[in-house]
């Protein structure tokens, strides 16, 4: 091992460092481009005279070489850029940094705020390792000095910190910091300036940051990614030659300036240029499936001939909305077409979209096809169930129920169906001929896969599926970017107000207060309450059986039911029957009900814990009240601990807009969040952000549609 002498900008020109030859490459500095192998732990830099004659560079590889074809990437750090999932080069290439450093410009030591993670740099004047607890504990701790103030950094239990520091070394910094007496940072970022490297990659420059893993060190990373750049970079092809908008460089530049930015703003054009092609990609994929469909199958004839939807209308109770009507028409231009309808109905929550459905369903039964409606909860499946019995049954209709738990059918039998049920329909035992009209409710609950699987039961029949989600338009455009879109942008009138309001914990007792006098007036309540720890099956139950002991008692002599995911079905529908008929009055329950669930006279909603929510599914929740003519209450009971959580959960006080109430929770919380990414279907984007890219998304739609 060469030791390296403590004066600092020397040893980097020691002359056997110049020697190795580099890959061919134009005007690195390679003073030190060469990573050690043997360096354990996360050494940073190199105490090992580099090899002398490093094996001569390969032809250079499309970008499709494996990593370990490239100079100074042997088998330990292969394996280490696997973990990070990079495989090949132009993997490498692709590989984002996490965030940048300015390290043209530093704050000094003195300059440093508590308020913000910043970088600095400075010698090291200092350190030490202090063990306590009999040994079982201990604090790594390096002093450093610019000149203007000293910072001390701490390691808690990581003894081994001690190896990658030396007393002289100049160290960057980047973190914030937690007290001002002395100026400490505990567990910085850090990296040792290697000397004579004023004008190399690493400094005095905008450095990229990168995801690490075990054992691979920042720069050599740094380093080995600066240097496929330097030889591959014009290798990387323009995607969609002829296409590529102006205003954004080309793919190879971008690459190149998404590594090694001049600017800040460099950056983001780099990433901007790198989501336009993820979009393009994507929405190829959606209107090339859209126009497979329309080149590959006909339109079933399903308009129907209006001799059950007029005793069906008649007999509704109430007159449709003109949102409804309107929604209508288009669904029955859909259904007569000469390709298969593929519909998405957004209406909020309470917008009544159901009737649509029921509609829908007649124009195909009419028609002499059946029909499917699939929902996401057994609940819900009983509510349809029991609507579409009472709406179609005195027409000759039969309707089925289809669940895990529950099923009917009559062999034999003739006649349309509409067969009502759940994920159960997906399954293979399921059939169901001549099928005309497949309906998805709450559609967000399902996945592309399953959307596809439930059509596959028929030979294209037509598709209508509705949410109550309002969907950003960047997630319209892609999750949903080969569906026709209706929206129902009215509520039914007749129907009471909802008031919002959020309070802390400690206002519960006003709460129960309050609910008691509405109960008292002849109306019904839901609490939910969030799974304190989906892990611990056993004390859920518990927190729930106790929660509602608790309100039964707040809440006597009122009756206080309850229900949760664990409940059999039977039971659930026990519950929601009591409920339902006001038998309970007070229904303690979890997020189980946010979907569909309609009982008018429940006009009070109480939401403990209303922080753990998504502000779209609380928007949800909500939607249970408000379905009749009082005025209803919702109440949003917050943890004092989490102001911000406060402040967000005052959207919903603000606004009843569920359009409103989706962009901020997408910006809030990303779009894997809102949708649950596994389920949604949702692409895996590297550069693309759902939350911020509606210009690119619609540049790509155009681009695509072009290149089809
Ligand atoms: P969602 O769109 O959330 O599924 P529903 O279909 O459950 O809403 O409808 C909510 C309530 O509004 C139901 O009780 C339904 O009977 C009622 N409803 C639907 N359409 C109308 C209308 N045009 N006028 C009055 N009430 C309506
Ligand atoms: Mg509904």
């Amino acid at each position: 091992m060469l030791k390296r002498p403590f004066a600092l900008g020397n040893v980097r020109r020691a002359p056997e460092i110049t020697d190795p030859q580099p890959p061919p490459v134009g005007t690195l500095d390679f003073a030190n481009p060469f990573p050690v192998e043997a360096a354990k732990h996360h050494r940073y830099r190199s105490r090992v005279t580099p090899p002398a004659k490093p094996p001569a560079p390969p032809a250079l590889p499309p970008l499709a070489a494996p990593v370990n074809s490239l100079w100074g990437v042997g088998g330990e750090r292969t394996q280490q850029l696997a973990r990070l999932k990079l495989f090949t080069v132009g993997d490498l290439l692709l590989h984002a940094p996490r965030r940048y450093e300015d390290r043209r410009h530093f704050r000094t030591i003195a300059e440093l705020t508590l308020d913000e993670a910043r970088t600095t740099r400075g010698k090291i004047v200092a350190l030490g390792l202090k063990k306590f607890r009999g040994g079982q504990k201990s604090v790594f701790e390096i002093i450093l000095d610019d000149g203007t103030a000293r910072l001390h950094c701490r390691w808690w239990n990581l003894p081994f910190m001690q190896n990658y520091f030396m007393m002289g070394d100049e160290v960057f910094v980047h973190g914030k910091l937690l007290e001002t007496k002395p100026r400490t940072i505990d567990h910085p970022e850090t990296e040792v300036i290697e000397a004579g490297e004023e004008s190399s990659i690493h400094i005095n420059r905008i450095a990229p940051i990168y995801s690490l893993t075990e054992g691979l060190p920042q720069r050599w990373l740094r380093g080995l990614i600066w240097r496929t750049l330097q030889q591959f970079v014009n290798q990387v092809p323009e995607p969609w030659p002829g296409f590529s908008p102006p205003a954004l460089p080309a793919r190879a530049n971008a690459v190149h300036m998404l590594h090694f930015p001049e600017e800040f703003s460099d950056a983001e054009i780099a990433r901007r240029r790198l989501a336009l092609d993820e979009f393009v990609e994507l929405q190829r994929g959606i209107l090339g499936r859209r126009k497979n469909l329309e080149s590959h199958s006909a339109g079933l004839p399903c308009g129907g001939d209006n001799r059950w939807m007029r005793p069906f209308l008649a007999g509704l109770g109430f007159r449709l909305t003109e949102a409804q009507t309107r929604v209508l028409r288009e669904i029955r231009a859909d259904m007569t077409a000469a390709h298969p309808m593929r519909r998405l109905l957004q209406g909020d929550v309470g917008s009544g979209k159901t009737a649509v459905a029921a509609c829908a369903a007649l124009m195909a039964l009419e028609s002499g096809f059946n029909v499917v409606l699939m929902v996401p909860t057994e609940i819900l499946a009983e509510q349809h169930h029991r609507n579409f019995t009472k709406w179609f049954g005195p027409l000759g209709i039969r309707v089925e129920f289809q669940t895990g738990s529950r099923k009917t059918g009559q062999p034999g039998a003739t006649g349309p169906v509409l067969c009502i049920g759940t994920h159960a329909l997906i399954e293979s035992g399921f059939t169901l001929p001549h099928l005309g009209l497949v309906i998805i409710d709450e559609q967000h609950k399902f996945g592309v896969v399953q959307r596809e699987e439930l059509l596959r039961k028929g030979n294209f029949p037509h598709l209508l599926v509705m949410t109550a989600t309002p969907i950003p338009r960047t997630l319209g455009l892609t999750l949903y970017g080969d569906l026709d879109v209706s929206v129902i942008d009215e509520l039914p009138g007749g129907r009471g107000r909802i008031k919002t309001y959020v309070r802390l914990a400690d206002k519960l007792p006003k709460v129960w207060d309050f609910i008691r006098e509405k109960l008292a007036a002849g109306r019904q309540a839901y609490v939910v309450y969030s799974r304190v720890d989906a892990a611990d099956t056993a004390n859920d139950l518990k927190a729930a059986t106790l929660e509602a002991e608790n309100i039964q008692r707040a809440l006597q002599p009122f009756r206080v039911g309850l229900l949760h995911g664990r409940l059999k079905a039977a039971e659930k529908a026990a519950v929601m029957t009591a409920f339902r008929t006001n038998t309970l009055q007070v229904l303690v329950a979890t997020a189980l009900i946010e979907v569909g669930v309609d009982v008018p006279n429940a006009t009070i909603m109480v939401v403990e814990n209303a922080e753990r929510f998504g502000l779209a599914q609380l928007h949800q929740l909500r939607g249970r009240i408000g379905r009749g003519a009082h005025e209803s209450h919702c109440i949003l009971i917050g943890s004092a601990k989490n102001p911000d959580a406060h402040t967000r959960l005052q959207v919903l006080a603000e606004t009843t807009d569920g359009f409103k109430i989706a962009e901020a929770d997408l910006k809030l919380r990303g779009p894997g969040e809102l949708l649950g990414r596994d389920q949604s279907g949702l692409p895996g984007l590297k550069f693309g952000r759902l939350e911020d890219d509606l210009d690119l998304i619609r540049q790509a739609r155009e681009i695509a549609g072009k290149l089809i």
